[in-house]
């Protein structure tokens, strides 16, 4: 058996350790951290361990090495289409570590077509004093994410709960600046709270897809 499939096979099988790699039909993801700027109520973190046979929940923060250890044994498994930061927790709080990880696939990994962040939008707040975006594209980064969830900054505060005062006008901030260079996508799950059609006219007004996500105790 192809030494790929075998390391393919562990992971699956230890269903009680912690994944940092995990995968979806063709997209291969990362999870770098459990951490988190905002407290959604719907957040899936809040009723599961992980997702299928992935358990998610850290036992402690990866260095990056780790998490490439793992992606380099899944990585030939098939040809993915995209590689992306979405795990038990906000990428960004790791600015660092995404771009280690995604200067890292480009170097090895060229053939990768996409490398996506899913993000909450904080990267400006937790990121204070740094080039976010440039430094994302610049390691390689091409698609950006962003789970809006709310058409204003009140629901923005009931639902989602932020560690920051100023999160929603931040997030709007970040999703301009972001467009400039990569491509961006604004989401929102279906919850009574999010007036879609607002959320959508934001996404049209600011040049960027919308896409609705169906509010399950699954995956977003
Ligand atoms: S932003 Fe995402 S990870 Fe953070 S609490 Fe909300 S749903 Fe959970």
């Amino acid at each position: 058996m192809p030494k790929h499939v075998q390391a393919c096979k562990k992971l699956m099988n230890s269903k009680k350790s912690p994944s940092l790699v995990y995968w979806l039909g063709n997209s291969l993801y990362l999870n770098i951290t459990n951490r988190c700027s905002n407290k959604c109520y719907f957040c899936i973190r809040r009723f599961k361990d992980g997702i299928g046979s992935f358990k998610l929940k850290l036992d402690r923060e990866p260095s990056s090495n780790e998490v490439i250890s793992e992606l380099q044994n899944v990585i030939n498994m098939k040809n993915w289409s995209e590689i992306v930061f979405c795990g038990f927790g906000e990428p960004m709080e790791r600015l660092d570590c995404i771009l280690e990880i995604c200067r890292w696939i480009r170097r090895y990994y060229g053939k990768v077509t996409s490398v996506r962040i899913d993000t909450n939008g904080h990267g400006f707040l937790l990121n204070r004093g740094r080039e976010v975006v440039k430094e994302l594209e610049e390691a390689g980064v091409d698609k950006i994410s962003v789970s809006l969830n709310a058409h204003d900054e009140e629901t923005y505060r009931q639902v989602c709960r932020p560690a920051f005062d100023d999160a929603f006008e931040s997030i709007l901030e970040f999703i301009e600046k972001a467009k400039e260079v990569l491509t961006v996508e604004i989401t929102a799950v279906t919850i009574p709270e999010v007036d879609m059609e607002k959320v959508m006219e934001i996404a049209r007004k600011m040049g960027v897809k919308f896409r609705a996500r169906r509010y399950i105790s699954c995956f977003w």
